[in-house]
């Protein structure tokens, strides 16, 4: 399936930053992980820094999945509210998976320091009420996140009229997120790999897949062949035909980036990303080179023609309601663009071993607007799996739940 539409400003600004060559001969080592995406590559560099031989293959070229039409804010706020979460699992678990995405924004952060040359920078995160029937659920979040040692604050309307400018009910200000270039991290972190001795292999579809309780055997469409102790499936969207049950619903989610704005115009969104308590949901965050990048209307539309027909016409429509909130602020799109998106029930991944299964065959479905965060979550989960140890967000991000 074609994953994107229009131009993932990723991919144009970055281009092929580097070439991986198809596999052409059989290969063994630890792990093989299919898909080369944000997730492979985070999967990956977590399993190699602890000594396991890696091999990543992907069928198209790296990064190029949902990856390149990624918006990538970084957020510990999970799509369902933790009061809603902490219903339907408990309020330790809700706080669990809350506190292990706040700390994903550390993990990233530190990475990307590592890695270096992301666009990543640290951001604060308004969360306002679109409505005044939302003003009180978003009182509630707040209190319980509070309550919890979150770092946030209430700003009533006046507030957020003083400090952002725009009319809302009400809003959560959280000091805690940030923003990266995904595909730029995914191809640094997969050409650090390679040159550290790991396999990379691009423009390499798996065709056949064998497991069973010693490891995998995987079958490029060429024939070529990699043997493996694990197999990681971090094959995005695609990886849920390895599953019986449906685990998640695909969707289209919309974008645009403007040219560079002078900081004196952004203002405070030049460091602070703004997001609804509507759903679908508007967000918006700015780039290192002071664009700002403009997302959702997301729908149910999973054919990529069909999507690609409506581009524009949301690309307008989400620069219309950005106009209402920020009439200062030049809006025109200079690259838009749209990306299959899953969304699960509860707003949380599927990492870990699933009931169709053995042990032998880990998925990273790092599904919802949390995606990248879930990534770097899953990275260090499925290590421990793989290293046969237990670890805390098993019960919560994986098929137990
Ligand atoms: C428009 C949009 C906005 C988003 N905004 C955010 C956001 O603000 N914050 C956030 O955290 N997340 C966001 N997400 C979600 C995030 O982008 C995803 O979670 C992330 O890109 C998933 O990365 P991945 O590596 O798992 O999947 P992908 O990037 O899709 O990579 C999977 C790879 O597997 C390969 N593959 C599949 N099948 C095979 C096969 N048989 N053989 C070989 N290779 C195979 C594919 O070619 C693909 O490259 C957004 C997504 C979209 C589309």
């Amino acid at each position: 399936m074609d994953l994107k539409s229009g131009y993932p400003f990723w991919a144009v600004k970055n281009g092929l930053m580097h070439a991986f060559p198809p596999l052409q001969e059989d290969l063994r080592c630890d792990v093989a992980i299919i898909g080369g995406g944000i997730t492979g590559a985070l999967v990956a560099d977590e399993l190699a820094a602890h000594g396991h031989d890696v091999a990543v293959v992907d069928q198209r070229d790296i990064g190029w999945g949902s990856t390149s039409a990624s918006t990538a804010l970084l957020q510990y706020e999970i799509d369902t509210h933790m009061v809603d979460l902490a219903k339907r699992y408990g309020e330790d678990n809700a706080v669990l998976a809350y506190r292990a995405c706040a700390d994903a924004i550390d993990l990233v952060a530190a990475k990307a320091g590592d890695i270096r040359d992301v666009d990543f920078a640290r951001m604060r995160s308004l969360y306002y009420a679109s409505k005044r029937r939302h003003r009180r659920d978003l009182e509630d979040e707040f209190a319980l996140r509070k309550r919890h040692g979150f770092e946030v604050e209430w700003l009533d309307g006046g507030r957020v009229k003083a400090d952002y400018g725009f009319d809302a009910p009400g809003a959560i200000l959280s000091a805690k997120a940030a923003r990266i270039d995904p595909y730029r991290m995914a191809y640094r972190l997969l050409a650090r790999l390679q040159k550290r001795g790991g396999a990379v292999h691009d423009r390499t579809p798996i065709a056949r897949i064998e497991v069973d309780d010693r490891g995998a055997t995987l079958t490029s469409n060429d024939g070529a062949t990699i043997k493996a102790k694990h197999l990681v499936m971090a094959a995005g969207y695609a990886s849920q035909q390895f599953l019986r049950k449906k685990v998640a619903k695909n969707r289209s989610s919309y974008a645009f980036i403007t040219d560079p704005i002078d900081a004196g115009t952004l203002g405070a969104l030049k460091d602070t990303m703004v997001w609804e308590s509507a759903r679908p949901y508007l967000y918006m965050r700015t780039t290192g080179d002071g664009r700002l990048l403009v997302g959702g209307d997301d729908d149910s539309v999973d054919i990529p023609a069909r999507r690609d027909a409506q581009v524009d016409r949301k690309a307008r429509k989400l620069a219309d309601k950005v106009a209402e909130l920020f009439p200062d602020v030049p809006l025109e799109p200079a690259f838009a663009w749209a990306g299959t998106f899953a969304e699960t029930d509860d707003g949380l991944p599927w990492i870990g071993v699933s009931p169709d299964h053995g042990r032998r065959l880990l998925f990273a479905m790092a599904y919802g607007g949390n995606g990248i965060t879930y990534s770097m979550l899953g990275a260090g989960l499925l290590r421990a799996l793989v290293e046969r140890r237990k670890h805390p967000l098993q019960g919560i991000f994986g098929f137990e739940r």
